[in-house]
Order: structure tokens, then C-alpha cells, then sequence
């Protein structure tokens, strides 16, 4: 069950299985570059052993899959979708924001949204509806013009009808790294994206890492993650629930409970031994187990600073002063505060996005956004009263960089009045 871990070694460890994919997923990348559409519907056969006729998804499928999904799974979906679209809504910045900041000059910054990117939604262990809306529906939100999304075959009928009331514009049943090389660089069937997003196993998110010259992507979003600091009012059935949310994800996912009490960790585990076995993801979850493990702290302060050394995806605080451990949290791709906030809620419907950064990988990333759909240009608009105020500035320095065109360019226009 859970070891004592070393905060330490933890990030190394997390990162090293995209190192042991990277032969297999180089040799993916070139296959569909040589050979498009061919080596997708080979991969179909050999990774997901089913004989696609095609990969795309019709609007007919796509009609259907509404009539094979469960009803009342349908309408879960678009609530869900709606309080996705809220929170997101209040991520949009204006278009085009411009302020005097001076006399004569006037700066802003004017928001873009990408015109075509892609959405990967995994399908191998489990099936992701709800990221078929975590990854579209901030794209629709930001304005962009075509999203095109890709999951594993045969395709999951809900995480279809997922796509449809995200506003996808195109599906396709691929997986994988193909999947991403099929959006970095193109097939017959499937246009290139300026912009790849999702989750998915190591083949996808080391795929997505080496296609970065050919498309933008998010960030690596690979097996899922959870990191709880826990003080002895925590309720150990909820910590133990949280990890066991977890760690049914994939056997590479990872859970670290940090406590500053160690019979909080154990009665944790006793409570995991009475529970893993029951599961009906059991295998999975004790592989996961196995790359899990709970730290001891000092106090509060050093289990916040064990935490942000291991930037944990997803990082709930089940303390008795949540406020002012959240206050002190660096590093976390989503923050659960409480003990009612369990890490479920967000992966499905309180609005909050549930692709977030993994393998310490929270340190420099953040969660999906609307901003990650979107470019911003500043913008300059300044009259001759401003050029005067800034022309000593301007026309020293260029002259110090050696630089005396742009001297000249202030100085032609400071003499010639228009
Ligand atoms: P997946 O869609 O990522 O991978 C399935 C595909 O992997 C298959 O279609 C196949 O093409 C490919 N594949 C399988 N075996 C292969 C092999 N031996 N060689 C090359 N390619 C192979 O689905 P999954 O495997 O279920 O993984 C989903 C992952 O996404 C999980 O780890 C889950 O934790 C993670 N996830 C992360 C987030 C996040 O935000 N970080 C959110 C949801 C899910």
C-alpha cells in the first residue's frame, strides 16, 4: 500500500516514463508523416484492433450516437457544458483595451483567438466525455474559428455527443500519438492545427512534446495526479476516497498524501486496504498505488513546501484552516479547499477545467484556459505631445546601441510638423 515517499526524486520519477516511450512514438511520428491516412487506419488495427472503413465521423454518427448514449447522460452533459461555458466566461478579456497612460500616449493590448486547433480526448482506459467538453468548450468560449478533435476508435458514443454540444466542428476516431502527429502535421483527411490540447497516456503527451515545432501545444497533461495536505482533522474515508478517485485513472497515475500527522496516514491506508480491493478497476488502482505514497511534515508550512517541490495536478487541502494553507500554495494545476471538495467535482461539473499540468509540470504551466486559445498584440497609438515626452529616452538609448536609424525615426518626425 502507500510508502514514505521523498518529495524530492518525485518530479525525475514522474517524468522518466516519457523518456521510455520516445523510440516507439518517434518512429509513430514518421510513419504518418510518410504515409497520412494509411499508417492511422494501421494503427487503428494494431493499437486498438478494430478495421476502420473511415476515420471521420459523419454528421448521420454523430445523430445516432445522440440515439445510442443514455438519455439522462445526455442531459447531465449539457448541464455540465453550461457551467463549463460560465466559468470560462469569465475568463474572455476584451477584444481591444486601450488606456491613456500619458498625455499623447495611449497602449493596449488587442486579443486574437487561433483560427484551427485540436482537442485530443483519450479513449484507451476509460472514456472522457467530459474532456471532449473541458477541451472544446474554452476554445468555443475564446472565439476560435475550427476546432477539430480526435479520440481514440471506435468512438465512444457519448464522448461524441460530447464533441456536438462542445461546438466540435470535426471528429475523427484516431488515437494516440498518430492522433497528435495526425494533427501537427496533417493527412489527407485531417487539416494541420496551429494548437493541440488534451490529456492522454505517455505515447500522447511524449508525442505532443516532440511535434512542438510543428504545432503549439498546451502542456504535458499525462496520468492523473493528486496531492493532499491533511492535518489530523482531516477525515481519513475522504482522503482515502480522493486517492482511490485517483489512482482508478491508470496504473501510472500517482497519489501523495502529505500529513502532519502520521495517524492520519495511517488510518488512510487502513482504509485504502479495506477499500482497493473492491474496486472494480482493482488492477489498475493497485499499480497506481504502487507509485503512490504519503509524506510526513513538520508542521503546515513544510508540508506546503513538499507540496510545491512535487506540484501536484490536482492539490487538495482538507486542513482545519484551509484559507491560509491556500494563501501559501505555489505550484498546483487545480486546488480542492475543504473537505467537501472532492477532486470529482471538477473533473465534471462545477465549471473548473479538468486538463491541467502533470509531472511537476504545474511549476511553469497553467490549467487549461481561454487564454491558451487565444494570442494578444500590444498596440501603441501615440500623438506628437507623447513623442516629444519620450523622445530623449528614445533617441539616447538607439544612439547608445549603436542603433541610429531608430534615433532618426523620432527625429524626422519631431522636425517635420504634420
Ligand atoms: P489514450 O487515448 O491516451 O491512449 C489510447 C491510445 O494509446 C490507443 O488508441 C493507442 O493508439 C495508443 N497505444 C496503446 N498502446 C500503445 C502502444 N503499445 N504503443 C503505441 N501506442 C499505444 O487513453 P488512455 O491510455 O486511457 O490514457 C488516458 C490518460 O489520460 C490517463 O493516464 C489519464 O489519467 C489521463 N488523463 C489526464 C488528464 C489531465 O488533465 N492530466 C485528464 C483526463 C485523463
Amino acid at each position: 500500500m502507500l510508502k514514505e515517499l521523498d518529495a524530492d526524486s518525485w518530479v525525475s520519477e514522474r517524468r522518466s516514463s516519457l523518456d521510455d516511450v520516445s523510440a516507439p512514438v518517434r518512429d509513430i511520428i514518421e510513419n504518418v508523416r510518410n504515409n497520412g491516412d494509411s499508417a492511422l487506419y494501421e494503427y487503428a488495427k494494431k493499437f486498438d484492433k478494430i478495421d476502420l472503413e473511415d476515420i471521420c465521423v459523419s454528421r448521420e454518427e454523430i445523430d445516432s450516437a445522440y440515439e445510442e448514449a443514455d438519455g439522462r447522460l445526455v442531459e447531465f452533459l449539457i448541464e455540465a457544458e453550461a457551467r463549463i461555458s460560465e466559468f470560462h466566461e469569465l475568463q474572455k478579456r476584451e477584444d481591444l483595451w486601450l488606456r491613456e497612460v500619458q498625455p499623447g500616449i495611449v497602449l493596449g493590448v488587442k486579443t486574437t483567438p487561433l483560427e484551427r486547433i485540436g482537442c485530443y480526448v483519450p479513449g484507451g482506459r476509460a472514456s472522457y466525455p467530459s474532456t471532449a467538453l473541458m477541451t472544446a468548450v474554452p476554445a468555443r468560449v475564446a472565439g476560435v474559428s475550427e476546432i477539430c478533435a480526435c479520440t481514440p476508435p471506435p468512438g465512444n458514443p457519448l464522448t461524441i455527443v460530447a464533441f456536438d454540444i462542445a461546438g466540435v466542428d470535426e471528429i475523427y476516431r484516431v488515437g494516440g500519438a498518430q492522433a497528435i502527429a495526425a494533427m501537427a502535421l496533417g493527412t489527407e483527411s485531417i487539416k494541420p492545427v496551429q494548437k493541440i490540447v488534451g490529456p492522454g497516456n505517455t505515447f500522447v503527451t511524449a508525442a505532443k512534446m516532440m511535434l512542438r515545432d510543428y504545432a503549439e501545444i498546451d502542456f504535458p497533461a499525462g496520468p492523473s495526479e493528486i496531492g493532499i495536505i491533511a492535518d489530523d482533522s482531516a477525515v481519513p474515508e475522504f482522503l482515502a476516497a480522493d486517492i482511490l478517485a485517483q489512482a482508478e485513472h491508470d496504473p501510472n497515475s500517482a497519489c501523495v498524501l502529505i500529513t502532519t500527522d502520521r495517524g492520519t496516514a495511517e488510518a488512510t491506508i487502513a482504509e485504502l486496504k479495506a477499500k482497493a480491493g473492491i474496486s472494480p478497476r482493482k488492477e489498475i488502482i493497485f499499480a497506481a498505488l504502487e507509485n503512490s505514497g504519503y509524506i510526513i511534515a513538520d508542521d503546515l508550512a513544510d508540508a506546503v513546501s513538499l507540496s510545491d517541490m512535487i506540484a501536484p495536478e490536482h492539490l487538495s487541502i482538507q486542513v482545519r484552516d484551509p484559507m491560509s494553507v491556500l494563501n501559501r500554495v505555489r505550484n498546483a494545476g487545480s486546488i480542492f479547499v475543504g473537505p467537501n471538495t472532492p477532486v470529482a467535482c471538477g473533473d465534471y461539473a462545477s465549471g473548473t477545467n479538468h486538463v491541467l499540468p502533470t509531472a511537476g509540470y504545474a511549476r511553469v504551466y497553467s490549467g487549461l484556459n481561454v487564454s491558451h486559445f487565444c494570442k494578444t498584440s500590444t498596440v501603441q497609438m501615440i500623438d506628437r505631445e507623447g513623442l516629444t515626452e519620450i523622445s530623449d529616452i528614445v533617441i539616447n538609448l538607439a544612439e547608445a546601441e549603436g542603433l541610429h536609424a531608430h534615433a532618426d525615426s523620432v527625429r524626422e518626425r519631431l522636425k517635420l510638423r504634420k
